[in-house]
């Protein structure tokens, strides 16, 4: 009997679409009060979120470890840090972003003037996910509030302490008539997905994002998708050898043991260097991770079984399984795949046709270095493509012929930090980009406003439209 009231009273806490409305109600209607649109709410409540990190920096490690077993250091650096990062850079800056920017007038417009005004979208949505679930669910959100706009974070299910971390943290420290995070999977995401919002700004699969736009086209709300993709990183013999080895490894299982979206998802080299490079890979993951990796504490786990399954299907293939040069322990209890190496699989295997999303690395060999330019257009426009390389003339070619969401010289995922670049895909990596002011122009409308006065009023704009005006 109490196990069906327990279900019951479940059932009636169910966010639904009913819930959902509701929810967008009561936002909508505090949206259309202005107060999200003052400045001084907007400073407030970033500043609010720069507290809640500064003081609950080790509950905030603790969940993220409990999701993923993340390094704490690695989750300071690239969760808790960049966090704050994005909350300062918009307390120094919001004054200028929001700041009418004066625009050119035309002739036939003489006398007047002109400006771009950067006003809210309204109500907006961010979906999120599980790889850096902190900051992938904050820094869109600061981005929402910077432009002024009211929120809803959906974090992901896939991060479960981490999610509930961030809807009891956020609703001490904003303002919940305006910001408001709504847990849950499927179910509650396509609830919220049935509402008229003002933007959707979606992180995760290509799969899922193809769901979320169709949604999303319904209201004709615009989206930004934050997708992912096979990020290549293309290695010739003219490198610093030990930095790139420990810049890939860097961009590979140091980025949450290869769960990330910008992570090296294969390496591209000459058939000549390949022995070299696997080496120096060899000799730095034994220094970095010691001799048996699956010991190490400094390496993420794989997040669940689905996707430690999915992984071990990857390295189960047939013509996969003998390819494995360096790695390939895993345990299936404690979630944990030690960084592994591949050479020269397949390229109709499914590693090399999907997005790996883990520490699988497989290394592509070619004659020339060229070639790769060729390996990398065969498949889906990627979120980021790395050139290791000291050849300046190369390095031109890499940019002017291949299409990523970011390209990187000598290192990896580093791009991310700079925020005086948009960070975003392209195809099938996404839609949309954000970080520092990215961020708030992506919350952002750009409204033209043009002003007139009544002087120079030329008749000939006006009919009958005769033969002389005809001449002018
Ligand atoms: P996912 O698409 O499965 O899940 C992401 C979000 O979508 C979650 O909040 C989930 O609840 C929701 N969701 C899942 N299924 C849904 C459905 N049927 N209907 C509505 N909502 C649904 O993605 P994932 O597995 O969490 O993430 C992995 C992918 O995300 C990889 O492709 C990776 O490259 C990409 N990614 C991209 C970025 C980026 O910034 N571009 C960052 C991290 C991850």
């Amino acid at each position: 009997c109490s196990a069906t009231m327990a279900a019951e009273e479940k059932q009636m806490q169910r966010f639904d679409v009913e819930k959902a409305a509701s929810l967008m109600k009561e936002l909508r209607n505090n949206y259309n009060s202005r107060k999200t649109k003052s400045y001084e709410w907007r400073m407030s409540q970033i500043q609010s979120i720069a507290n809640m990190i500064e003081e609950k920096e080790e509950e905030i490690i603790e969940a993220i470890h409990k999701d993923l077993s993340k390094p704490p250091f690695e989750t300071f650096i690239s969760e808790i840090s960049m966090t704050k990062s994005s909350c300062k850079l918009a307390l120094k800056e919001l004054k200028y972003w929001t700041k009418p920017e004066k625009a050119k007038t035309s002739l036939t417009t003489y006398p007047s003037s002109a400006e771009i005004i950067s006003e809210p979208l309204g109500v907006v949505l961010v979906i999120s996910t599980w790889n850096y679930p902190f900051l992938l669910s904050l820094d869109p959100v600061i981005g929402a509030i910077a432009a002024g706009n009211a929120v809803v974070l959906k974090p992901s299910e896939i991060a479960p302490a981490t999610s509930s971390l961030l809807a009891k943290l956020l609703e001490d420290y904003v303002d919940n008539s305006a910001v408001r995070v709504v847990e849950g999977a499927v179910a509650e995401t396509s609830a919220l997905l049935e509402q008229k919002w003002d933007k959707i700004f979606y992180t995760g699969s290509p799969r899922v994002g193809r769901i979320v736009m169709a949604a999303a086209a319904k209201h004709l709300t615009p989206v930004i998708l934050e997708l992912g993709g096979k990020s290549p990183a293309v290695v010739d013999s003219t490198i610093n050898l030990q930095v790139t080895t420990r810049r890939i490894i860097a961009g590979k299982w140091m980025a949450n043991n290869g769960q990330a979206c910008i992570g090296v998802d294969y390496i591209i080299t000459t058939k000549d260097f390949a022995p070299k490079l696997i080496d120096s890979l060899r000799n730095e993951l034994k220094e970095f991770f010691g001799k048996n990796p699956m010991e190490s504490k400094d390496l993420s786990r794989i997040v669940n079984p689905f996707h430690f399954a999915r992984l071990a299907s990857l390295l189960d293939e047939d013509k996969v399984s003998d390819k494995i040069v360096y790695g390939g322990q895993r345990d299936e209890k404690q979630l944990k795949i030690a960084p592994t190496i591949l050479l020269d699989v397949p390229d109709d295997s499914t590693i090399m046709k999907e997005e790996i999303f883990g520490p699988l690395l497989p290394i592509v060999t070619v004659e020339k270095i060229e070639d790769s330019f060729d390996v990398i257009k065969s498949k889906p426009k990627p979120l980021a493509a790395y050139f290791f390389s000291d050849d300046e003339q190369m390095k031109k070619e890499f940019v002017q012929n291949i299409s990523a969401g970011g390209i990187v010289f000598n290192d990896t995922i580093v791009h991310t930090t700079v925020s005086s670049l948009p960070f975003g895909g392209v195809g099938e990596s996404g839609m949309g980009s954000y970080h520092g002011k990215f961020s708030f122009d992506a919350f952002s409308h750009k409204k033209a406003v043009l002003y007139r006065s009544f002087n120079g009023d030329s008749t000939t704009r006006y009919p009958p439209y005769t033969a002389e005006k005809q001449k002018l």
